[in-house]
């Protein structure tokens, strides 16, 4: 029975609304229906998979608990890396050859994917790609980004090593030893975006129907029959698309997943001056501390960044303790106000990256976003759509594996509470150690 996990304060996600416009509006479903594949939920994964299946020529119904949007994918930072979480070197080791240099070569070009998608469906969703920053709060952090750079460069990509005074200008702070810039990456505003792919695959002729929460799923001879609470509906194909906010729908799948809740912050827009001073070229950044480490700027001069982990729903960071962490980074801020904060819901896991599931015939699923999932969801729910359209499971960006529990998955929310002070006072320490070696050299 699928409950809300997340905070439902959806008019909190101010940055993005004013471009996400209005909520589709979407009735539930009533009655009985008929379908080649039913989706569970209407995010990014769900909603690109819908999208791509339904201009393959499937009879697509989508059910959405909430409104289209309302889990992580309208809730996120908005960057779009050309990579997923783990370097190219690791990706082949864990993955081979194949697949491996599949998902290093589909995350390189998402970026590029997303704004090819998005200028065929005629979608506005302010995306952009000025580059992504990464930087580095530690020598040794540094040295990493330099190595993911060398790769890179030596393909003939354009990425680009930044030192530190260079940096500095870019970003408008002096707290990082250096970085690299990935050309190739950018951001977007992901309530619009969803809301757009929703659109675009009810015009390729998908149905979508909001509220309607999946609540069984069962085997009917060679079909399925998912109940919501005012209908039925009978597939050959169900997608799982529900991530953080997997419930017990089909036994076993919570606990693949581990939802952290990540809070996310944006100030008032900020003055002219500082406009020019902080992220002046407007590329994201992400730096390597363990937590906290999104920054975007807005293009009405807002400043977006992420608070990082707090599991209690509805618990809220204090302003003086959010403005004391960005102002570590940007000092110039001053009296700087804070418009608004949310919260969203990322689906972790121990491998650190999606995970593609067929626990049973014509039933599939794509979760474990890992925090780096708005480029990802899409082409995961691409895949899903090619395996339904005859595409070999073989031949998917990412191999389809049995399902694995998270140890001790009861106990998940006290792990990460602990785990995430762990990280702070370990992040603090590194930052303090550099900035004393800094100063002794
Ligand atoms: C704070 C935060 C910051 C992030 N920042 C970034 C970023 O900057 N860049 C990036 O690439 N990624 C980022 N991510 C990750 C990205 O947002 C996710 O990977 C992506 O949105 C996942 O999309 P999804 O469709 O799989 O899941 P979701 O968007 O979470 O959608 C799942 C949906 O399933 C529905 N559902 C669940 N159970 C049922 C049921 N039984 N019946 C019907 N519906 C159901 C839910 O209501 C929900 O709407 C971030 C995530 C968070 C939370």
């Amino acid at each position: 029975m699928f409950t809300p996990a997340s905070d439902s304060r959806e008019d909190a996600v101010t940055p993005y609304r004013r471009l996400g416009g209005e909520h589709l509006d979407l009735p539930p479903l009533r009655g009985e229906e008929q379908a080649d594949i039913v989706i569970v939920g209407g995010g990014i994964t769900g909603c690109s998979a819908a999208l791509h299946a339904a201009e393959a020529g499937a009879r697509v119904t989508v059910l959405e608990a909430m409104t289209i949007g309302w889990g992580a994918s309208s809730r996120n930072s908005g960057h779009l890396p050309p990579a997923t979480k783990h370097e190219p070197a690791e990706i082949l080791r864990r993955y081979g050859r194949e697949h491996g240099q599949r998902i290093i070569d589909a995350s390189a070009s998402g970026p590029q994917t997303l704004v090819e998608l998005t200028q065929r469906h005629g979608i506005e969703c302010g995306i952009a790609i000025p580059g992504i920053l990464s930087v580095a709060h530690t020598p040794v952090a540094l040295r990493h980004l330099e190595e993911r750079a060398a790769y890179w460069e030596s393909r003939g990509e354009p990425i680009e090593v930044l030192d530190r005074d260079t940096l500095a200008a870019m970003v408008g702070s002096r707290f990082y030893l250096g970085g690299v810039l990935d050309k190739r990456g950018g951001s977007i505003n992901p309530l619009a975006y969803v809301r757009g792919l929703a659109k675009a695959a009810i015009a390729a002729g998908a149905r979508l129907y909001e509220k309607t929460p999946a609540n069984s799923l069962e085997r009917e001879g060679h079909r399925w029959k998912v109940s919501t609470p005012e209908g039925v509906i009978r597939a050959d194909r169900v997608f799982l698309c529900t991530n953080a906010h997997t419930d017990t729908l089909l036994p076993g799948l919570k606990q693949t997943v581990l939802p952290v809740r990540v809070v996310q912050l944006f100030t008032r827009p900020l003055s002219d001056n500082l406009r020019r001073s902080i992220l002046p070229g407007r590329e994201p950044l992400l730096d390597t501390r363990r937590v906290a480490n999104a920054i975007r700027m807005h293009e009405d001069g807002g400043l977006h960044f992420s608070y990082g982990p707090m599991m209690r729903v509805g618990s809220a960071p204090s302003q003086a303790a959010a403005l004391a962490r960005v102002r570590e980074l940007f000092p110039q801020l001053g009296e700087v106000e804070i418009a608004g904060w949310w919260a969203g819901w990322m689906g972790f896991n121990p491998d650190n990256s999606w995970q593609m599931h067929s626990p049973a015939p014509g039933l599939h699923a794509a979760l474990g976003c890992n925090g780096r999932g708005v480029v990802l969801a899409t082409l995961y729910g691409r895949d899903l759509a090619r395996h339904a359209a005859g595409v070999a499971a073989d031949d998917l960006t990412l191999p389809i594996t049995p399902l694995k529990r998270v140890p001790f998955h009861a106990f998940s929310g006290i792990a990460v509470a602990a785990v995430r002070s762990w990280y702070r006072v370990h992040d603090a320490h590194q930052v303090r150690r550099t900035h004393a070696l800094r100063e002794a050299s």
